[in-house]
């Protein structure tokens, strides 16, 4: 796979040596195990695949030479680069704007921009009206475009299945920057409706076998549907496609149980589902997988805690979350700074949108593990930084060369 230029501050040397060993050990990529670093009283299981993306890296790599190549030019980016806070700060110290906020909410107004303006589409990709309201103002769109090639992927088996005839399911929340632009393109093509989770691919299904008035339809899923989506003709021939962070095992569900649903509704079976249900399997992101799979690799050993790094925002690190609070206590932090000290963590509670202040968040005995990941917009660097930070904690900093020296 292509190599990225990210800056350097990013990249962290024990990460990268441990991830080249492991990449030397296992090129199919079939071991999940984590890494395991003794340091004695402390152990440390670090994922088998975690951090930047492909892309993630694509779009810093191009932001930032953007940055650099365009020095006295006013560079704008449609909406936070990546969902995390230290990227995008960076890039805003740099005198990079944004246009929007995550939920959409206009930061700069477009009046205000002019054909010199350097506008990039980040990695979520955009919707097809901002890409008009670009063109509209004499910038051209896609001249700076950092969409993540396995985004436009989903758009392109979206549209392939659209001029099948096959209506869209979107697996995603309807919220976030990569639905609203997946939902976009989409619609374009085929009627389209978002789903957020299987409760709501179940809803959506007493639609298809009829369950439910279509009228109530139009109520349930307000803002989620394309203009024009005729609820009695626009869910017999189905295929479903992701955001691509979302959790792989529930977009494979949903699609699974809407196939069912509509085997039973028109009594078909596997030799001719194909006729209403298109086979989307393929749009899954390898990033999501990766290190979805690495998760569950890294739940079957036994820890005392897990700790996970990444944007509060960030949907792919809110999964990995959710994977390991099902099996022991788990903390989401966005930094190393957010470990106060022995005793003390703010991490994040995404199910309630808030902050929360735990103590005695690490166990008193002779030898601690914890479980550590991250996102896929989260820097190598934040990881090492988390580690040191805990190292400091038991007094163990000059173990770190040592284990360091192991991977060499
Ligand atoms: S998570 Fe996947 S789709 Fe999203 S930016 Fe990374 S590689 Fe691209």
């Amino acid at each position: 796979m292509k190599t990225f230029n990210v800056p350097i501050i990013y990249r962290s040397p024990l990460i990268t040596a441990i991830k080249n060993r492991r990449k030397q050990q296992d090129r199919m990529k079939k071991d999940f195990t984590p890494t395991v670093l003794d340091f004695g009283p402390l152990k440390i299981l670090l994922a088998r695949h975690f951090g930047f993306c492909y892309g993630v890296e694509n779009a810093i790599e191009i932001a930032f030479k953007t940055v650099e190549a365009n020095p006295g030019k006013r560079i704008f980016l449609l909406s936070e680069m990546i969902h995390n806070p230290h990227v995008n700060n960076d890039l805003l110290e740099k005198g990079v704007q944004f246009i929007m906020d995550t939920a959409g909410t206009q930061l700069v107004p477009w009046e205000s921009l002019t054909p010199e303006d350097i506008v990039i589409i980040p990695a979520f990709g955009t919707t097809l009206e901002i890409e008009e309201k670009l063109s509209s103002l004499g910038i051209a769109p896609l001249q700076y475009n950092t969409t993540c090639p396995f985004v436009e992927r989903v758009w392109n088996k979206a549209e392939q299945i659209g001029k099948q005839s096959y209506s869209v399911i979107v697996h995603g929340k309807p919220g976030h920057e990569e639905t609203r632009a997946t939902f976009s393109h989409s619609r374009s093509n085929t009627p389209t409706v978002v789903v957020k989770d299987i409760k709501e691919a179940q809803l959506l299904a007493t639609f298809i076998t009829g369950e439910k008035n279509p009228e109530e339809f139009y109520i349930l899923f307000k803002g989620q549907y394309s203009p024009g989506f005729d609820v009695i003709n626009d869910l017999q021939r189905v295929g479903v496609v992701n955001q691509t962070t979302m959790l792989a095992t529930e977009t494979q569900a949903i699609a699974d149980y809407i196939k069912n649903v509509i085997m039973d509704r028109y009594s078909l079976d596997a030799s001719n589902v194909s006729e209403r249900f298109a086979d989307t399997r393929d749009t899954l992101c390898y990033a999501t997988n990766d290190n979805q799979s690495a998760v569950t690799g890294l739940l079957e050993e036994s820890a005392d805690l897990a700790i996970v790094v990444g944007g509060y925002n960030s949907s792919n690190t809110s999964h990995l979350v959710e994977l390991c609070e099902v099996k022991l206590p788990t903390y989401f932090i966005s930094s190393e700074e957010k470990l106060v000290n022995a005793e003390e963590v703010h991490h994040w509670d995404f199910h309630h949108k808030q902050e929360l202040h735990s103590r005695a968040f690490l166990p008193e005995k002779e030898q601690v593990t914890i479980m550590l990941t991250s996102g896929a917009s989260c820097p190598d660097a934040m990881v090492e930084a988390v580690i040191r930070r805990l190292l400091s904690f038991y007094k163990l900093e000059d173990k770190m060369e040592e284990v360091a020296a192991t991977f060499e």
